[in-house]
């Protein structure tokens, strides 16, 4: 009831974000297309061994009929990652972690804080050794002989095929695609049916398009399997890892040997997926876990955005690699580690400092008591800019792309991109904050002139 009460207020003063239903429609429409042309045009051009340009993207060489049998296979193959890495979340063994309080709960089981299960990182090892050793295939052994037993057909564990993520990661991604329209298709059909459900204040105007872009519910979940928060970190971002762990696989098929540039990229997007892993319970008082719905934005972000189009420098590497020296190399790897010091720093630092402030890393930092209780800290990283570790993220993001040369703009889509969700972020964070923090938030903007840099910007 209260719920309902809340809804019909916001509907009547509802502040929209994204450009409104038009913006919501033309990124529902647009990003999708992105995704699949971006998968596409890292291939563009690619020579095959023997010297042949293939210009087919999708289903190369295929007729219409075996491009749609590639097509479902794709999708059967997109399930079953699905499925898998729900089963991992599932039976894994788990630490149970309470979230942040629930905005605007309890929710209609009378819950204050949800329980999440959390064994990502788990899931990520149990996956990567998996693919490694655990792949499942039926081999034919023992020859026909006239006097010997006939041969059998027995089941063996190996290596996974990973090559065929590269030569089908455009009918993956559309595949991939056509499973999030389904996923946020039902989860907005079902915030209507069940009633009392919590909804995201940010994704309940009214306007259907709007709100299926946003998510009306605020934590749609089966029982205590919570899709938002297993969307956000296990079928894409290990998907992630994988791809481009297909890519290299790829480019030593081809070349023979793996490159600097397609080593590094692995290896520094491998820690990023490991860490985000790594820490799963620093999501639960993230934006997209307290504050949005999971609508289509989320979980295309998550399942499909993520995945295809960040494994695009490793995808371009395969066909593409600049060759690039060693001072380069080095010249990158400088560049990612100042990005993984701040990003790691900051992050960390706000982390601990919330947890217990009186932990000697954190304690001699200086910081804004405000009104509502919680502290803002005025010192260390977060007393250089308001958004330092968005800063840090991004100088990692643009490492990545450097690997790739100056051949294509292509690779460096993410760096420009990546630059445009994080203003954009920052200024919604930043309007969020004022409307929690009122005059406490203007006077840690006094205090922290700096949005991104310090002294510049
Ligand atoms: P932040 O980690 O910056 O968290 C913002 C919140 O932190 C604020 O709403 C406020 O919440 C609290 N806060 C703000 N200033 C201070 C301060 N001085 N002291 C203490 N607390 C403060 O934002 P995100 O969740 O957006 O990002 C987390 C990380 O994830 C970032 O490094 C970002 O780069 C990364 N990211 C990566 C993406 C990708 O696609 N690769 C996408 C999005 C994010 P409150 O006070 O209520 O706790």
């Amino acid at each position: 009831m209260a719920v309902t009460t809340r809804t019909a207020k916001l509907v009547s003063n509802f502040e929209y974000e994204f450009g409104g239903p038009v913006g919501a429609l033309l990124t529902t429409i647009l990003l999708p297309v992105v995704t699949v042309l971006l998968t596409s045009w890292a291939s563009l051009g690619r020579v095959d061994l023997d010297g042949v340009t293939d210009p087919d993207v999708l289903c190369p060489g295929c007729d219409e009929e075996e491009g749609r049998l590639t097509l479902l296979r794709c999708a059967a193959a997109v399930v079953g990652w699905f499925l898998f890495q729900g089963l991992l979340e599932r039976f894994l063994p788990c630490e149970i972690v309470e979230g942040g309080v629930l905005k605007g709960g309890p929710n209609e089981h009378g819950e204050r804080r949800l329980k999440y299960r959390i064994n990502g990182h788990l899931a990520f090892w149990a996956t990567l050794l998996f693919v490694e050793v655990g792949w499942p295939s039926m081999v034919q052994v023992g020859e026909v002989t006239r006097r010997g037993p006939p041969p059998r057909t027995v089941l063996q564990f190996g290596r996974a095929p990973l090559g065929l993520l590269y030569d089908y990661h455009a009918e993956l991604a559309v595949a991939t695609v056509v499973l999030c329209v389904v996923l946020s298709s039902y989860l907005y059909l079902r915030s209507h049916y069940r009633p009392g459900l919590l909804l995201a204040e940010g994704g309940n105007s009214g306007n259907p398009l709007y709100d299926f872009f946003m998510g009306r519910e605020l934590n749609p979940r089966w029982g205590s399997f919570d899709w938002k928060e297993f969307c956000e970190l296990r079928p894409g971002l290990i998907g992630w890892a994988l791809l481009n762990v297909a890519m290299a696989v790829k480019q030593q098929e081809k070349l023979g040997y793996v490159t600097g540039s397609m080593a590094l990229v692995n290896v520094f997007q491998f820690m990023y997926v490991w860490d985000a892993l790594y820490q799963e319970r620093a999501i639960l008082t993230t934006m997209d876990i307290t504050t949005d719905g999971f609508g289509f934005m989320l979980c295309f972000g998550d399942l499909a955005w993520v995945p295809f189009t960040y494994s695009l420098q490793a995808r371009y590497l395969v066909d593409h690699d600049p060759h690039l020296g060693w001072p380069a190399l080095g010249a990158v790897i400088v560049t990612n580690a100042l990005g993984y010091s701040i990003f790691r720093g900051a992050n960390g630092q706000k982390d601990a400092f919330r947890r217990n402030p009186s932990d000697p890393k954190v304690s001699h930092l200086t910081y804004l008591q405000t009104e509502r209780g919680t502290r803002l800290l005025t010192s260390g990283w977060w007393g250089m800019a308001r958004k330092i570790n968005y800063t840090g993220d991004w100088i990692m993001g643009l490492s990545w792309c450097l690997l790739c040369g100056a051949g294509s703009i292509v690779p460096y889509y993410y760096a420009i991109y990546f630059a445009i969700l994080l203003v954009h972020r920052s200024i919604r964070d930043d309007h969020m904050c004022q409307a929690k923090y009122g005059r406490d938030w203007d006077e840690y903007k006094r205090i922290v002139p700096y949005r991104f840099i310090p002294g510049v910007v």
